[in-house]
Formats: structure tokens, C-alpha cells, sequence
């Protein structure tokens, strides 16, 4: 007999590509059947499978209190009769605005748009439209959304400028778009001195989130800065998975570097499809209908979506003691994880930065996309299984990070720590 889930697959597929709406959700990296969630709350998610699974996906990021908590849920029941979406400005646009702009450092306006995809896409246009400059900086490994000339990876041996990741991404379209080495200095400075003067900006993921976690190396940030400032490139910081998770002040506050334009998503929304890039005064003036740089949204600002964002960040300001919450959460699990790896004698890998985290299969901490190639994803597959059988919902994909909530309880971590020392005897066998 199959069950609810598998039905329901089986329908999703006829209707819709794959079953899914975002491919890393068709669970096919690691071997295995998505599951349907039919509801969620606190760490908790419950499956059409009839199964319960303690979540470390977090919705990739927003659900930083858990699902369905109260500080949302309330500002939703509270506005939900006033109206969904008015295409005209509304007061909790700029409540939300003012609240990011007072939470980071070096940003002074904001617009809002619908995903983290429109946030970069528009900052970076932005960013060329002030500049007068078309080339683009970005890192292998960075993800920064689905937009045309971000889907690139470096071409072989020598070169710089991208290829396209996809088709119906045309070589033309990528052509100004430039691949890096993350955490790699001199190839940032050796592209910027074969393009002089045309170098737009710099944008990266301060704490990369989408090849596994990968840390930025000390000096690895502060080095961008210096290289952007005497280039007079812009550099964004990506903060969409980072913004308000890290610190309520981002990566930007939490490594003390200041950037010229920074992208949100994920948490900023509540759960809600949000997204915002912001920037120094003068770089936003740029925009329309200030500027001459074009950029709009039927529902950006969405009013219900701007009080579910809102309740979030004001909660997360109001009660700075989650971040360590959270952090010691996180902790608990980093080092209860790595004494099973070191009572087995197993030489994977723990990549943590505050409530991010993956285990790599693979030996060495990895700094860049070369480094996380390195890793056994068939391996993460077992691994993967290994858990959502005991009923544990990490991220499905070896590139991908573990996203620890407020929500989790001792029993949640100790029930998950008892899976994984179970998973890793067996992978140990
Ligand atoms: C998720 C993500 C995006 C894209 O956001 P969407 O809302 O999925 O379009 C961009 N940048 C980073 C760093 C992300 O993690």
C-alpha cells in the first residue's frame, strides 16, 4: 500500500516539473522521496506520510523561533482583515524599512521586493547603473537566487568570466558576469587589475550557506573591502541567508565590515515571500523614480507580509538573548556530533557558524568550492536517509546548510544526537 505521500507525489509530478517547486525539494541528491508537509510547528514537522520529523531545514532560513510561532502568527490573525494587498504604499513598508536600516551597518534606504533572487538581480543592476560599469564580481560556490547572469561557474583553467550553470542562460548574458575563488585574495586582485575600471561590484555570501557552510577566512572580508574601496567597485554582502541570523546586525556586524549594498530575504519575511536590498544614500538615490535605475513589484511591500517580517524582527531586537539561546543550541549539537564522529574514529567534517552548520564527508575544513567538491556525497546520501528514517529532517543535499531554530527542545537534540551516533555506527561498519 503507498501512503498519502507517495499519492500525492505521484499527482504533484503530472502537474507540476518534478513534483516540486524548488528542485532541492525533489530530496533526488540524496536518494530519496520528498515528503509533503501538511503542517509544521515549533521544530517540528508533520509529514503526509503520517510521520513527524524534527526540522533543521527552517523553511532554508526564516523559521529562525520555530513554525507557527506566536510573535507571527498574531501580527497575521491581527492584519489579516484589513486587507492583503493594496498597490499603494502602507505604513508597515516603512516600519519594516526603518527596522533594517537601524539594524545594519552602512545601509540608510531599503526596497522591498518578493524574493532573495530580486533582491540581488536588482541590487546588482543598481550597483552597475551608479557605477556606470558592467562587470560583476561573484564567488564559485556562492549562491545568489536564479537570475540569469548568476547561474555562471568559472570556465576552465584561466579564465574568469562565467559560464552559464543552466541552459536557456545565454553565454552573452554572463559575459560580464566574473567567477572568484572564495577566500581567495589575489584572484579577486588579479581580476580587478585585468579589468580595471569596469568592475561594478563584488557580491558574496559573508558566510557561505549554499556549498555547505564555508567560513570566511580572517581578513577575507576586510580584504574585499579594501579591494572594492581602491577600485571603486561596490561590494554587497548577500545577506539573505546571514541578515538577522549570524547577529541581529548580520555578517556585516558580526565581522565588523561594512559594506556599500546588502541583500535580505528569508527571515526578514517571516516565512513570507520577502526580500530587500538596501545601500548607502547616495548608491539608492539611483533608483526610480529617484534615479534612473528601474526596478518595481506588484506585490512588494505586501502589507501582510511586512507585519509578519515586522513581528519577526522586532521580536529578534526585543530579545537579543535568542541569538545566544540559539548559539548554545547549536553548540550542543556541533559537540555531541563530534564526539560520536571522534569515539568512532570517522575524519568527516563539522563546519559551524552560529546556527548554520554541515558535516562534510570529506577531511579537511573546506574555504572554497574546490575544497567542498572534495566531499562524498554519496556518503551524505546515507546519511541523509539514515536520519529521516529516525524521523531527523536535515537539509537534502551535502551542499547545503543545517539551520538550527529557536524552537528545538533537549529532547529534540538529544532524540537527534541518539540518530546520528546510530547513523554513524553504521556508516562506520
Ligand atoms: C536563498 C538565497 C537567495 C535566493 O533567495 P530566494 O528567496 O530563494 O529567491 C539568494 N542568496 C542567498 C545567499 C540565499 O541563500
Amino acid at each position: 500500500m503507498r501512503n498519502n505521500n507517495e499519492k500525492l507525489f505521484e499527482e504533484a509530478k503530472y502537474y507540476i516539473p518534478g513534483g516540486v517547486n524548488s528542485p532541492v525539494r525533489a530530496f533526488r541528491s540524496v536518494g530519496a522521496l520528498p515528503v509533503f508537509i501538511r503542517k509544521a510547528k515549533g521544530a517540528h514537522l508533520f509529514g503526509e506520510d503520517g510521520r513527524m520529523y524534527i526540522d533543521y531545514i527552517s523553511s532554508w532560513g526564516p523559521m529562525i523561533l520555530g513554525h507557527s510561532c506566536d510573535v507571527v502568527n498574531k501580527a497575521v490573525e491581527q492584519h489579516l482583515h484589513d486587507g492583503i494587498s493594496y498597490g499603494l504604499p502602507c505604513r508597515a513598508e516603512v516600519d519594516l524599512a526603518r527596522e533594517i536600516v537601524e539594524a545594519y551597518p552602512g545601509i540608510d534606504e531599503v526596497r522591498m521586493v518578493n524574493s532573495g533572487t530580486e533582491a540581488t538581480m536588482s541590487a546588482i543592476r543598481v550597483a552597475r547603473g551608479c557605477t556606470k560599469r558592467d562587470k560583476i564580481i561573484k564567488f564559485e560556490g556562492c549562491y545568489h537566487g536564479h537570475s540569469d547572469g548568476l547561474l555562471v561557474s568559472s570556465g576552465s583553467g584561466a579564465l574568469t568570466f562565467g559560464v552559464p550553470t543552466s541552459p536557456g542562460v545565454p553565454a552573452d548574458i554572463v559575459k560580464n558576469t566574473l567567477v572568484a575563488r572564495y577566500n581567495d585574495l589575489e584572484h579577486v586582485k588579479q581580476i580587478m587589475e585585468a579589468n580595471k575600471g569596469q568592475i561594478a561590484c563584488v557580491i558574496v555570501e559573508p558566510v557561505c550557506g549554499n556549498m555547505g557552510v564555508v567560513r570566511p577566512r580572517a581578513g577575507f572580508l576586510q580584504g574585499l573591502r579594501e579591494l572594492c574601496t581602491k577600485e571603486g567597485a561596490l561590494l554587497i554582502f548577500d545577506e539573505v541567508i546571514t541578515g538577522f541570523r549570524v547577529s541581529y546586525h548580520g555578517a556585516a556586524g558580526l565581522f565588523g565590515v561594512v559594506p556599500d549594498m546588502a541583500c535580505f530575504g528569508k527571515i526578514i519575511g517571516g516565512g513570507f515571500p520577502v526580500g530587500a536590498y538596501g545601500g548607502r544614500r547616495d548608491i539608492m538615490e539611483c533608483v526610480s523614480p529617484n534615479g534612473p535605475v528601474y526596478q518595481a513589484g506588484t506585490l512588494s511591500g505586501n502589507p501582510l507580509a511586512m507585519r509578519a517580517g515586522l513581528a519577526m524582527l522586532d521580536y529578534l531586537k526585543n530579545n537579543p538573548a535568542v541569538y545566544d539561546v540559539i548559539e548554545e543550541k547549536a553548540a550542543y549539537l556541533e559537540n555531541g556530533m563530534q564526539k560520536v564522529l571522534d569515539e568512532l574514529k570517522l575524519p568527516f567534517t563539522l563546519v559551524r557558524e552560529h546556527s548554520l552548520m554541515t558535516l562534510f564527508f570529506c577531511q579537511r575544513t573546506p574555504y572554497s568550492y574546490n575544497d567542498v567538491k572534495e566531499a562524498d556525497t554519496k556518503l551524505y546520501g546515507k546519511y541523509f536517509r539514515g536520519m529521516l528514517a529516525r524521523g531527523v529532517m536535515l537539509a537534502p543535499s551535502q551542499f547545503e546548510a543545517m539551520f538550527v531554530s529557536c524552537a528545538l527542545t533537549k529532547n529534540d537534540m538529544d532524540v537527534t544526537l541518539e540518530a546520528f551516533r546510530e547513523v554513524m555506527e553504521e556508516l562506520a561498519s
